[in-house]
């Protein structure tokens, strides 16, 4: 799914990596057999009778799907037996995460000792030596390898309406609003001028350069919470984040002074929520940010009654590229060393919050799959590579400097796994790879059944860290997590520690380490 719209965006901006937008978790909520099921055949008949649409969706619920999930099963006859040993090393590790608060204490830690971690600043830099300092005290041998990464520092950020129709004499309307990521400024004093509001691309050319030129441009897409509440948030991300990606490059072209976008997220607490820009080479920058859902809908209602002006001052800074590191601890394999499983999750963070559910959590959740082992004392036969990734939110610098670094032992990657969608409770988890994978591991679900995780789903794509990996055949994997709310506080300054629940983290901990556990133990390969 993720590679779908990787590639539909790539057709619309060559040279434009989508994986460093925060893309992977759209792939996220596919049951792609299911949708289909459902787009292709059920879909026609509720539009013959609307009256039906319930006795179809409930035959989907209680006889279509529970086929499909029979048909991802192994048939009896090549039916994947574990030892008992395996089997009952994988329920131990299981139930010692639903009981440990060591991936809760190490994300208070990296969230509120440390705080926002973006890419270049001392805190990034403070995370990388924590967590190195800390693997190092559950015995793991600790690498930190390179990466550059760009070195963007945000400044003052104002916005208000100086000019709208019925406005009282001599006041402002304040418009919450915050820089996108990469931006660079507007002049030290701002600008002020015209805004205009279109709802997609089409509707900007339909504009035509003249009524751009010297315009401020909102770019007023909706976040569909409806998507997201029926577990599609990825889709909904996907559909609006398009335009804070290259918004600011198109309203550009036409001679924008600089550009807007509607908040990529679901909750209304007239929270900006900031992310990546990505300046195409062929249009000027123009300094681009943010807008709280509230004051888009304000602006778009002014404006559809006369003329808005609004003045913007934005000043951060572009740096030149930072030294950091992908944080590498290795617990050796007993039986085949050279054989690596990953368990991961990112490090950096947007500035605004404290990075806990984006993604804190994730680093949490590898260190505690490590600490697990090291408490249970069981060494599983291949290695576990815990890796905090450095600058998945604005470069990806770190995933693609371990893919190139390590290319030559491709071979030797096992399987990779990458937690990067908060910590919401966990119904099972991704793969990408060969369906046999999912036959491999069906013991594993049977055991992850019993809290409520045994669903499983083959993706294209499950995590952006892992993705070159992932290009480069090695079999990836994510949990599944309930991200109904993720993208309420996802790049806000509302992604604090509170919302973790610490009994969901547990949960989630105990998907990752039962799933790392049993591809560093299992006796089959996975098939390439
Ligand atoms: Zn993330």
């Amino acid at each position: 799914m993720l590679g779908l719209i990787c590639r539909t965006l790539g057709a619309l901006e060559p040279n434009l990596d989508w994986r460093a937008f925060g893309l992977s978790s759209i792939l996220r909520s596919q049951s792609n057999s299911l949708k289909s099921l459902l787009s292709l055949e059920i879909r026609p008949m509720i539009i013959h009778r609307q009256n039906r649409a319930m006795i179809i969706l409930l035959a989907a619920t209680f006889f279509i799907y529970p086929l499909l999930a029979f048909a991802q099963r192994p048939a009896a006859s090549q039916e994947v037996k574990y030892s008992p040993q395996l089997a009952s090393e994988i329920k131990k590790v299981q139930q010692a995460a639903l009981e440990s608060d060591y991936a809760y204490r190490q994300l208070a830690h990296l969230s509120n000792n440390i705080g926002p971690r973006l890419s270049g600043s001392p805190q990034a830099q403070a995370a990388v030596e924590y967590v190195a300092a800390e693997l190092r005290k559950l015995g793991l041998e600790v690498q930190l390898e390179k990466c550059m990464v760009p070195h963007w520092v945000r400044g003052e950020e104002a916005g208000a309406l100086t000019e709208y129709p019925s406005m009282a004499p001599n006041t402002t309307q304040k418009i919450a609003l915050t820089a996108l990521g990469g931006s660079v400024a507007t002049p030290a004093d701002g600008l002020t001028a015209e805004v205009v509001v279109v709802n997609n691309f089409e509707e900007l050319e339909a504009l035509g350069r003249n009524r751009v030129v010297g315009k401020i441009v909102l770019f007023n897409a909706k976040f569909d919470q409806r998507l997201a509440d029926n577990g599609f948030e990825g889709q909904a991300y996907g559909q609006a984040v398009i335009y804070r990606g290259i918004g600011a490059s198109a309203a550009a072209r036409l001679g924008a002074v600089a550009a807007l976008n509607r908040s990529v997220g679901g909750a209304d607490y007239r929270l900006p929520h900031t992310g990546a820009l990505r300046y195409a080479d062929d249009a000027p920058k123009i300094p681009a940010a943010a807008v709280a859902s509230e004051d888009a809908d304000l602006i778009a209602h002014l404006v559809s009654e006369g003329k808005v002006r609004m003045r913007l001052l934005l000043t951060p800074q572009t740096w030149p590229d930072a030294v950091s590191y992908n944080v590498i601890a290795d617990l050796k394999g007993s039986e085949h060393p050279e054989q690596v499983v990953i368990v991961s999750g990112h490090l950096d963070s947007w500035d605004l919050g404290r990075g806990a559910i984006d993604d804190g959590a994730g680093v949490a959740i590898a260190m505690q799959t490590a600490q697990l082992f090291k408490q249970l004392r069981l060494r599983p036969k291949r290695t576990i590579r815990v890796i905090a990734w450095m600058n998945e939110e604005n470069g990806l610098a770190g995933g693609r400097a371990y893919a190139n670094d390590h290319k030559d032992e491709m071979a030797n990657h096992f399987a990779a796994i990458e937690s990067d969608l908060g910590a919401g409770h966990p119904l099972g988890f991704y793969a990408q790879g060969k369906p046999e994978i999912l036959t491999l591991l069906q013991p594993l679900t049977v055991i992850l059944q019993t809290q409520g995780a045994g669903v499983t789903r083959l993706v294209e794509e499950t995590g952006s860290d892992v993705a070159p990996l992932g290009a480069a055949g090695v079999p990836t994997f994510a949990p599944i997590q309930d991200a109904r709310t993720y993208f309420n506080y996802h790049h806000t300054a509302a992604d604090t520690l509170d919302k973790v629940n610490p009994k969901e983290l547990q949960e989630n901990c105990a998907v990752v380490a039962a799933l790392a556990y049993t591809l560093a133990s299992m006796p089959q390969a996975l098939p390439r």
